[in-house]
């Protein structure tokens, strides 16, 4: 299915970011394009077939996993990844039936980034307000008998290291009936705020201003970010009943676990502490440690050498690893675009040579045209529910 990120992991009331879409259908219905959807690399064909039957090959294929926090508890059912929530509201087929159990009152949220942020805000958002984006109605069934009333965003530094960005941030805190709670001790390292840098300023200065407003509605839910803790177990026997987390503190930047522990009630976990990018075929230059494809300014390099591989090239998450928004995304691919233009144009890689077609004869390929009716077909009925 085209689109991706886009599709399955952009938040349902951010309709404003999905429209980059209308770009994307524009340049696939160009003739010069040919989009063969339902392949999979490694699977269906290898990298080495691919190579055969074009001059230029590009890795573009994201990180399709996430990364676990290895600690005691993490296996029991009520423990998800923010992965596969994102997933599961946004339609991706393979998790509609995750159904995670919202029977409880207390979610705990491990990291401090965007995606955390996009998890907290759709649990707490109101049924009616998120009847209005296009959410999956198998979530909203499910989400319109949540009982989740408190949501701990639990990261292992400090609110100088807090990964989520302003607007995000500023949305949290605009959300009707819902009150950020913010624990005061965390903040007594934070000081003289108009010396730091330009967005850190910004974002310290309203989670100052709103822990000094210090908000709190009876019968609102709460938003309640905690800092300077690392998760350590997650505890209950077949339920999740709380977690375990060091207490932590900064050295050189780095959360350094000390001997206290405190424990936070929780009915269900969510890890959001990064996505990660997998080796799909032994043929490519995969750095494991670092969870990307080896390359230099998205020229592919070639195993065991510094030198580049001519012809392959690699952009996005698999090219720089899993950080950054869609427009650093966009630049990135903008850049590596601009490489291979070069590297045609220097001669550095050829594109005269008369090579095979790509048989894939017994496969059943997905074309643009076929994806438009698939498209065209969902649209319609989802007519009935506006
Ligand atoms: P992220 O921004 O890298 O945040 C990951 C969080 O997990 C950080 O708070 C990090 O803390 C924490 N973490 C990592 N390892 C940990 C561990 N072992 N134990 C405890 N905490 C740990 O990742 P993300 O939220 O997945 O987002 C990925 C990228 O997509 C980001 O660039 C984000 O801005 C972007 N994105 C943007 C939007 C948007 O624009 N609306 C929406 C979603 C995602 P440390 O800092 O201490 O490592």
């Amino acid at each position: 299915m085209p689109f991706g990120l886009v599709r399955f992991g952009v938040a349902p009331d951010h309709a404003e970011v999905k429209n980059v879409i209308h770009s994307f259908s524009k340049t696939a219905e160009n003739p010069n394009f040919r989009f063969m959807g339902n392949v999979t690399l490694g699977k269906d064909v290898t990298l080495d077939e691919l190579r055969k039957c074009y001059d230029i090959v590009l890795l573009s294929y994201g990180a399709d996993i996430d990364a676990k926090l290895n600690i005691p508890g993490e296996d029991k059912k009520n423990v998800i990844s923010a992965r596969e929530f994102v997933g599961w509201y946004n339609g991706l087929p393979r998790l509609e039936n995750l159904s995670p159990d919202l029977s409880g009152d207390s979610v705990v949220l491990f990291g401090q980034g965007n995606v955390a942020i996009d998890v907290a805000r759709i649990l707490l958002s109101s049924i009616d307000e998120l009847r209005k984006t296009d959410i999956t109605e198998h979530s909203l069934d499910v989400l319109s008998r949540s009982k989740v009333k408190k949501i701990y965003l639990v990261g292992r530094r400090g609110p100088l290291q807090a990964a989520f960005s302003i607007k995000e941030f500023r949305e949290m805190l605009k959300l009707p009936k819902v009150d950020t709670i913010w624990r005061v001790g965390d903040f007594t390292g934070v000081q003289e705020i108009e010396k730091l840098q330009r967005p850190r300023k910004r974002i310290t200065e309203l989670m100052v201003k709103s822990l000094n407003e210090g908000k709190s509605v009876e019968g609102n839910k709460n938003f309640l970010p905690v800092f300077y803790r690392s998760p350590k177990s997650i505890n209950g026997s077949s339920q999740v009943e709380s977690v375990d987390c060091h207490v932590t503190k900064l050295v050189n930047d780095k959360a350094v676990m000390t001997d206290k522990i405190e424990t936070i009630p929780a009915q269900l976990v969510c890890r959001s502490i990064g996505y990660q990018s997998i080796c799909v075929d032994d043929a490519i230059n995969f750095d494991d440690k670092r969870g990307m494809v080896k390359n230099v300014n998205g020229r592919v390099l070639k195993k065991n050498s510094d030198e580049s591989d001519p012809g392959l090239y690699v952009a996005g998450w698999l090219a720089t690893g899993p950080s950054g928004v869609i427009l650093t995304t966009m630049n990135n691919a903008f850049g590596v675009a601009q490489t291979i233009i070069n590297d045609i144009q220097s001669g550095a890689v050829k594109c005269d040579s008369i090579r095979p077609e790509l048989d894939l004869k017994h496969h059943r390929i997905v074309s643009w045209s076929d994806w438009s009716r698939i498209d065209n077909r969902e649209v319609e009925s989802g007519k009935k529910f506006n």
